[in-house]
């Protein structure tokens, strides 16, 4: 069972499956997560409780014919939807889609489900023609919606779900299972750090530690401390490709929030903590500048959001305008 690997996730499974045993699931559940809490791994496996047909117990048994079509990804009852890649949205056809097939009855004779993954990015037509289905819902029927925590749901969509929130574990949960994972790799600082950058969402900071991506980071991290001293901004352009620029934005910002804290003594509660002598470097620069930086840099986070932009010339403009705040002085 997964909760060897992701211990974590055995209360908010069971608090869930309790339903399913108890026959009192809502018909329509909405997943509220954090990225990278092991969300996927969950709801896979209430779907596959839910079509389960053998189980007395909390758990999928895991050998009925249901749970083996379920396994091999072929359950015919089983409907995922999802916005396409490089769209931001579901359209009312792929709602449809589905709302023709789930008045019919169930192949396996059992349940149907329907997982919404990225709910939020239904359009409002489609969350319209959900509404309905959710408001006269077919028997046997279980649609699962889930989507990040900071998402935008229509409150109507809202009123007819049961809503949870999948909770990430504790830091120190999460320490100790990413010290096992990464074999005693790294120090705890750096443990904490990763987790921190990763909204504390394991499965994510275990992401960001794999050794390629960390040491990304830590090379990010040793070029600014060489180009800060003499605002050298513009050297970085040399150290990344202009496609790796995202993720130094959120690094980047993240240091530049903990120089804030460290000039208002509140080191205690900063990100980085295994890049001390950076987050000092940085906190030598007044408040305006390092709140000019931060805008600066976030700015370019959201226009690198925007499809058809020139990627590159964003990077370059940052980076000479970083070069310029310094001047400023
Ligand atoms: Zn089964």
């Amino acid at each position: 069972m997964i909760f060897n690997e992701y211990p974590w996730l055995k209360l908010p499974f069971e608090q869930l499956a309790e339903t399913i045993v108890n026959h009192r699931a809502h018909h329509a559940l909405l997943i509220n997560y954090i990225q990278g809490s092991g969300e996927e791994e969950l709801i896979n496996l209430i779907a596959n409780r839910l079509l389960c047909q053998s189980s007395k117990q909390l758990e999928p048994c895991g050998k009925c014919h249901s749970c083996q079509l379920f396994l091999s990804q072929h359950h015919p009852d089983y409907y995922q939807i999802t916005n396409e890649q490089g769209k931001q949205s579901i359209g009312i056809d792929q709602i449809r889609n589905i709302s023709t097939k789930i008045y019919e009855k169930s192949q396996q004779g059992g349940n149907k489900v329907i997982w919404i993954r990225h709910a939020a990015f239904m359009t409002e037509a489609a969350a319209n023609a959900l509404l309905k289905t959710l408001e006269e819902p077919p028997e046997n029927t279980y649609f699962i919606l889930s989507d990040n925590h900071n998402s935008q749901f229509l409150p109507t969509i809202h009123s007819r779900c049961f809503c949870y929130f999948l909770k990430i574990p504790k830091i120190e949960e999460s320490i100790n299972w990413l010290k096992k994972i990464h074999n005693d790799l790294y120090s705890d600082n750096e443990l904490a750090t990763a987790l921190l950058l990763s909204e504390n969402a394991p499965l994510n900071a275990a992401l960001l530690l794999q050794p390629e991506n960390w040491q990304q980071r830590k090379l990010f991290c040793e070029n600014l401390l060489k180009v800060l001293p003499q605002n050298n901004f513009w050297q970085l352009a040399k150290t990344f490709n202009h496609e790796e620029f995202f993720e130094r934005i959120t690094w980047f910002c993240a240091l530049l929030g903990d120089a804030l804290k460290a000039k208002q003594k509140v080191g205690r509660y900063i990100v980085n903590r295994d890049q001390v002598p950076l987050v000092r470097l940085l906190a030598t620069k007044s408040n305006d500048e390092i709140i000019s930086l931060y805008q600066l840099w976030l700015k370019a986070k959201n226009l690198l959001s925007i499809n058809g932009l020139n990627r590159e010339l964003i990077v370059y403009n940052v980076l000479a305008q970083s070069q310029l705040i310094g001047y400023q002085k």
